[in-house]
């Protein structure tokens, strides 16, 4: 129980972090102090970052930590949020260190070889679901680039009818993503397929109602520049997309309109900035029409959305 630990650990013998002689560690202390220097490192969710770490080093609860500031910490304690603490300052995402981040309310496992899945892809998730709710019954998703798994567990919770495919070249992020589903109950309505875009389900013309994907969308130029956090950390295979970012939305439209059952959706995340790109680039594909662009909470485009025509126009 985390607030007896605290109160024994108060005992000056076992609390000194940085030696004898110091003054105990309290969690106040502790967390005044690591905020600052994440803080002066440019970070700027130092504070947040700082509570998450100490939660993560004490196990405890976030209700822990506002109910015992005065607790104290045993040395091994403060040792090991020390520790996380450094790992933060050189970049690491608090995501990595705990092993989960949180999506659609939901927790998910992630590791560093799986996108951290972003609040931004809440929208992509938001606008399949409403599609879905829009046309009751069973229905057939396919999701590329799966990553986590995020977006193909939170279809498959909402949904009650959904039979999903979802795939990635990453055996590794499969794993985590399959982990997800049995976490979150929905293993049974998922098949994770291992391959480039389409191969796994090269078989499978007219057979889906949606396509729906957050492909990797940042030009290779610019992945250098990226923030140090997703640049040092992130797979690298979850960031590129081509020269100038699009390379994933040109073999989605090319490729993806034959998977596609008439009046199907195709649904993708773009970037802030690729929103009109992407929607020009549907409108000019003869297999698509009605093709919308979401804007997130920034006001920014981040879904662009067309419905495949039926073949006889195309
Ligand atoms: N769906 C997750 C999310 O939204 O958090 C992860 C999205 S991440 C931006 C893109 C994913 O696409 C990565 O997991 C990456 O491994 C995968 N990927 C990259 N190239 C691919 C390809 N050619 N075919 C299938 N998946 C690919
Ligand atoms: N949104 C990611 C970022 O923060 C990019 C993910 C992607 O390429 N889909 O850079």
């Amino acid at each position: 129980m985390p607030v007896q630990e605290a109160s024994l650990a108060t005992k000056p013998r076992t609390c000194h972090s940085r030696g004898s002689g110091n003054p105990p560690s309290r969690v106040a202390g502790v967390l005044q102090d690591a905020a600052a220097r994440l803080g002066e490192a440019g970070i700027d969710t130092a504070r947040l970052d700082a509570e998450l770490l100490l939660m993560e080093a004490l196990g405890w609860s976030r209700e822990d930590l506002y109910r015992n500031p005065e607790g104290g910490l045993r040395q091994a304690q403060a040792e090991r949020f020390e520790s996380l603490v450094s790992r933060r300052l050189r970049a690491e995402p608090v995501a990595y260190m705990t092993g989960t981040q949180e999506f659609w309310s939901l927790d998910f496992r992630v590791t560093p070889d799986v996108l951290i899945p972003r609040p931004e892809t809440e929208h992509l998730v938001e606008t399949v679901a409403e599609f879905l709710a829009s046309r009751p019954g069973p229905c057939r998703i396919l999701e590329i680039g799966t990553g986590s798994g995020a977006v193909a567990v939170c279809l498959a919770r909402e949904c009650a009818e959904a039979e999903i495919w979802a795939t990635d070249v990453s055996a590794p992020a499969l794993d985590v993503a399959r982990d997800n589903a049995s976490r979150h109950g929905v293993e049974g309505k998922i098949q994770w397929l291992r391959g480039d875009l389409f191969a796994p389900v090269q078989g499978l013309a007219g057979w889906f109602d949606v396509l729906v994907s957050n492909p990797p969308y940042v030009p290779s130029g610019e992945v250098g520049g990226l923030q140090r956090e997703v640049r040092d950390w992130e797979p690298v295979l979850a960031l590129d997309g081509g020269a100038d970012g699009m390379d994933f939305y040109r073999r989605f439209v090319r490729e993806g309109a034959r998977h596609l059952r008439e009046g199907g959706l195709l649904a993708v995340e773009v970037g802030a900035e690729q929103g009109g790109a992407v929607s020009r680039l549907f409108d000019a594909e003869a297999g698509f029409q009605r093709v919308r662009v979401r804007r997130d909470y920034a006001g920014l485009p981040r879904v662009v959305t067309a419905e495949r025509i039926p073949a006889t126009k195309v």
